[in-house]
């Protein structure tokens, strides 16, 4: 276990034990932004449930359109016309159904009504401005699959097929342990000789909530092998996962990893990413555990490209892995590394397209280097990154939420 494992390796074992539970609810659209859909939605009607018109104006067959015509009727959104007579319009409204046998909408704009009498210019075809039944959702179509992350414009999706609530999956509840004597919370007395501030439980806390995913907040553990094991089997009776960080590197005072194994099975340990090479994974009883490093900018990059995708996989999403963007490298590196590396960029839009820079101070310790950036550039092991070449960027924004 001593050899360092490829990240998309980790990755692939990771995700193939993330099983879902299965458990669901029944929420009110209105409680279901943010989780994971556990149907397939069909959607028992057409959208827009029968032809309407797009525009203000008039609604008159397109044929109709050289001589001036008698308007005849007038619909309003939430009215119904009766049927159109040949050489006749009705005037409409945007959103009112467009009457039987008429097929097309001119808009106001286009022509001049006096006296009853509709002249027309320009051109008409035959379902200009007229949106058809079931142009936006077929009747019966499906509209979201299962393992959808619900989005504010996906619940608007929902309303407008008419449904009032869905089936999602339970949230995952998981446990936040942030190990380590050193630490004192904030607010608490300033840190003494040798102590420092927590920042990696909020930084978790926010990353899991972002996830839509509940907290149980483990906090701090002394770095202590029965304190550490006594934590962690709280966590695993509580949590349906267990993130600590700090503790599962190789020093001494390292108890993690060692009162996992005693507990359940480290199933993974040190990967080849920079930062956060000692990753681990395993099980504490039967309760996945994840622990990810104790320097903070490890603690971000690492709950981003494993402890994320396994969670996402675990809550039923069927997409947990970011989607890469490509970006023109605006620095360059010195020599080929062991591992995979993700530098901490800002990426901006230019007219050359998208532009990735590098934070300048990208030690594991150093946090601002996450905060100032909005992007990681991926560096493979192996390469070596002239300025002008292309690489994959992953969004800090479609990491964290
Ligand atoms: P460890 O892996 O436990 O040796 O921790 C590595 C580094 O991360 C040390 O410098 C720790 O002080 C720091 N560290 C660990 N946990 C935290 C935390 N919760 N907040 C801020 N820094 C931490
Ligand atoms: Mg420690």
């Amino acid at each position: 276990m001593s050899q360092l494992l490829p990240v998309a390796d980790a990755l692939a074992q990771v995700l193939a034990r993330a099983r879902p539970t299965g458990e669901t609810q029944e929420v009110t659209l209105m409680e279901a932004l943010g989780r994971f859909l556990a149907e397939d939605v069909r959607s028992a009607v057409a959208v827009p449930g029968e032809d309407n018109s797009a525009m203000d104006g008039y609604a008159l067959r397109a044929c109709d359109a050289t001589g001036p015509l008698a308007v005849t009727q007038r619909i309003a959104a939430g009215s119904v016309g009766t049927p159109l007579a040949p050489g006749t319009a009705a005037r409409i409204f945007t959103g009112a159904p467009v009457p039987p046998g008429a097929d097309a909408v001119v808009m106001q704009e286009d022509c001049e009504e006096q006296d009853g009498q509709l002249v027309i210019r320009g051109e008409v075809h035959p379902g200009q401005h007229v949106r058809p039944r079931g142009q936006d959702i077929a009747e019966g179509a499906t509209i979201l699959h299962r393992g959808r992350r619900l989005r504010p414009q996906d619940l608007g999706v929902l309303a407008s097929a008419g449904r009032d609530s869905v089936r999602v999956y339970r949230p995952l509840r998981v446990a936040v342990l942030s190990t380590g004597d050193e630490l004192v919370e904030p607010g608490a007395a300033e840190p003494g000789p040798g102590q420092l501030y927590n920042s990696n439980r909020y930084t978790l806390a926010a990353l899991l909530r972002g996830l839509g995913l509940e907290v149980v907040d483990g906090g701090i553990v002394p770095d202590d092998a029965s304190a550490t094991a006594e934590a962690l089997q709280q966590a695993a009776g509580s949590a349906d996962c267990i993130i600590t960080s700090g503790g599962v590197s190789v020093g001494e005072e390292d108890h993690v990893k060692e009162q996992v194994e005693r507990l359940g099975q480290l199933e993974l340990w040190k990967l080849a990413i920079k930062p956060g090479k000692p990753l681990a994974f395993g099980r504490v009883g039967s309760t996945p555990f994840i622990g990810l490093p104790g320097n903070p900018s490890s603690v971000f990059v690492t709950f981003c490209l494993i402890a994320r995708p396994f969670l996402l996989q675990l809550q039923g999403s069927l997409e947990p892995e970011p989607p890469q963007l490509r970006a023109t490298a605006r620095f360059s590196t010195q020599r080929p590394g062991g591992r995979q590396e993700y530098l901490r960029v800002t990426v901006s839009g230019t007219s050359a397209g998208l532009e990735a820079a590098p934070f300048p101070n990208q030690s594991s310790g150093v946090l601002s280097s996450v905060s100032a950036s909005n992007a990681l550039a991926v560096i493979p092991p192996g390469t070596v990154v002239a300025e002008g070449d292309p690489v994959q960027v992953l969004l800090l924004d479609l990491l964290s939420g």
